[in-house]
């Protein structure tokens, strides 16, 4: 037999429970700073969140369980996709000359083809078991929009999807893919809600935002009895429901003989796809004495792990969601358009924030022309094409493999590949075209957008 490529786990080996982080921070010295409600600044109970979230989502996103388990429904759907598998990278170390054992964890096999599905699936499922008959969000690029859709699909939900108007015109078939799971999908602004027709009669051309996006989003939903509304990152109970990733990766590492990493590398964006593959490494950093190095990569366009500072802000913004300790560049940041559109949020995860400032994880930033350069060295060897997100992953891995070949050491990598570039080939053609600009945020705006933070007592 040759070489093992892909490490596969059975139906019956995948996870039945997913991690919950908050059980462990304290045990590395972190108290989670609560999240402050947007108008009174007060700390915010269940009752605020209900007409937004069901309360099966309002108890995990506060739990101090260690475990919580998946219900069988969900983990009938994971099924289709479930386990991902753990590939070994050997084309790729071979090409960039490195005694390094490289692996990533492959999640775009999902059906929209992202890692996002993990939480959609049980979050469609909550709200259809607390009678919800119909959720409504908000998608940039289309990837949380598409997991979405699927997720009500599968749970008989209607969906609405507010779709930023500049990604639905140039990027006309994630649409298509959220209408073939029955989903409405609508430009934002829309005339559907008071925000959307506020934005159009000033501005009838405005290309839309997310903030803007997520405001009609969260409208719809508490203007509805029957809806509510949903998020694809940020929120702990997002990050909980993607640890399906790290659990999965740490039994296929053990499979596969490997030496435990030493580094774990994933993309940063809310922080959903870096939770779901970092915590169950950290919880052993934590609880099980083992020493990996656990590396963010963002965009130098949208740096708040790197250049924003730790401090209470607005999830969105028109200040309706509620104000997080995260690490922030300001709610007014308005990011450069960068083809990573997954990337370009002003914050960043509680979790991950607060893992940060303790010092347990380290984040770096890259430019797109490095990480497209990443991306097609990694295509060109393991024929995988990835996103532009995940591809910040591959240039994190790509700068540890070669400080291996320059130390001579052959250190164990794992990287998350958490989705499929198949959408994303206008960022290739004009990458390869040699058209893709460079942004540095200038620090004189970052610093603009910092003012605006709220003051909390
Ligand atoms: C949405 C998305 C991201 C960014 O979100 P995180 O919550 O930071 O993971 C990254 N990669 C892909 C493929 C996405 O769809």
């Amino acid at each position: 037999m040759g070489k093992r490529k892909k490490i596969l786990l059975s139906e019956s080996d995948m996870p039945t429970h997913w991690y919950n982080i908050n059980a462990d921070l304290p045990a590395a010295g972190i108290q989670l700073p609560p999240p402050l409600h947007p108008g009174t600044g007060q700390p915010i109970g269940p009752a605020d969140l209900s007409p937004l979230f069901p309360m099966a989502l309002i108890l995990q996103e506060v739990s101090q369980d260690r475990y919580i388990e998946i219900p069988d429904e969900v983990q009938d759907v994971y099924r289709i996709w479930r386990p991902s598998p753990l590939i070994r990278a050997y084309e790729w170390e071979k090409a960039l000359g490195t005694p390094a054992k490289i692996y990533y964890k492959y999640e775009g096999g999902s059906p929209s083809g992202s890692h996002k599905p993990n939480t959609a699936v049980p979050q469609a499922y909550y709200n259809m078991k607390e009678g919800v008959k119909r959720l409504s969000t908000e998608t940039g690029a289309g990837q949380w929009g598409s997991a979405l859709s699927f997720a009500c699909q599968m749970f008989g939900l209607e969906c609405k999807v507010y779709m930023v108007k500049v990604s639905y015109e140039q990027k006309p078939y994630r649409k298509v893919m959220m209408q073939t799971w029955g989903a409405q999908v609508v430009p934002s602004p829309s005339p559907d809600t008071n925000a959307g027709r506020a934005i159009l009669a000033q501005n009838p051309d405005s290309t839309g935002s997310l903030g803007i996006a997520i405001s009609e989003a969260v409208e719809d939903a508490v203007m509805r009895e029957d809806t509510k509304y949903a998020l694809g990152s940020v929120l702990n109970h997002v990050l909980l429901h993607q640890t399906v990733i790290g659990q999965e990766a740490i039994k296929q590492l053990e499979i596969a003989g490997a030496d435990w990493p030493d580094v774990v590398v994933a993309c940063t964006g809310g922080g959903s796809n870096f939770g779901g593959i970092a915590f169950p490494f950290v919880r052993e950093n934590v609880t099980g004495g083992k020493q990996t190095r656990i590396v963010a990569v963002e965009p130098s366009a949208a740096p708040s792990l790197t250049r924003g500072i730790y401090a209470y802000d607005y999830g969105d913004t028109a200040k309706m969601a509620p104000m997080v300790k995260m690490h922030t560049l300001g709610h007014d940041f308005v990011p450069a358009p960068i083809h990573a559109g997954g990337l370009r949020y002003h914050g960043m995860s509680a979790q991950v924030s607060a893992l940060k400032e303790a010092g347990l994880i380290e984040a770096v930033n890259v430019q797109q022309g490095a990480i497209f350069q990443a991306a097609l060295s990694f295509t060109k060897a393991e024929g995988i094409l990835p996103a532009p997100e995940p591809s910040h992953a591959i240039w994190g891995a790509m700068q540890e493999a070669l400080k291996c070949k320059e130390s001579g050491e052959s250190k164990t990598i794992v990287f998350n590949m958490c989705g499929h570039g198949h959408f994303d080939l206008g960022a290739y053609e004009a990458y390869m075209a040699n058209s893709l600009p460079d942004f540095d945020y200038p620090e004189e705006a970052i610093q603009r957008s910092l003012q605006a933070l709220p003051t909390v007592g």
